[in-house]
């Protein structure tokens, strides 16, 4: 009786240890999401504009890579001409990691930064670029090919806010 008293004790420091990194991590998680929420700059005017807007994620379909060496090897760009260059999954080209909120557009007309608004959707901003995304049209990431294909292909009236230094 006594020896499994002594045995239990450091037993449950670790446990409340255990508990005590849990709540802190998630703490900090929680922390972290309301610091990166994107939210619409409160004075700036913004646009309205009529956008072509399709779902994507991390996915090799999605996002033009393949397993080198017959599926096993590290992902590699599948096609283009940085064809078999690796690739970074889930990194966008702005150097950001994907997340809901993350677009791909045409840089040329609404730079990195861009923030917009969008119905059904919420608010996000461009951080990535793709080779099918090209004028009014905005690549909505989700954090799964099932999502991103449910989405499908939608066009909608967004409100727009360019960076200042586009302007
Ligand atoms: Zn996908």
């Amino acid at each position: 009786m006594s020896a499994s008293t002594t045995r239990a004790s450091p037993r449950r420091g670790l446990r409340l240890g255990a508990t005590a990194w849990v709540l802190l991590s998630l703490a900090l998680w929680t922390v972290g999401c309301v610091t990166t929420a994107i939210r619409p700059p409160s004075s700036a005017r913004y646009q309205v504009v009529p956008m072509e807007l399709t779902g994507y994620c991390n996915c090799g379909k999605c996002c033009n890579w393949r397993r080198s060496w017959l599926g096993l090897g590290d992902p590699v760009i599948a096609s283009g001409p940085r064809q078999g260059t690796a690739k970074q999954v889930g990194l966008t080209s702005s150097g950001t990691t994907a997340r809901h909120g993350t677009l791909a557009a045409d840089i040329t007309r609404y730079p990195f930064g861009t923030v917009v608004e969008i119905p059904g959707y919420g608010v996000g901003r461009v951080e990535d670029t793709g080779g099918a995304i090209k004028g009014d049209h905005l690549d909505l990431w989700f954090p799964s090919h099932d999502e991103a294909t449910q989405f499908g292909k939608q066009r909608r009236l967004v409100k727009i806010w360019l960076p200042s230094n586009a302007r």
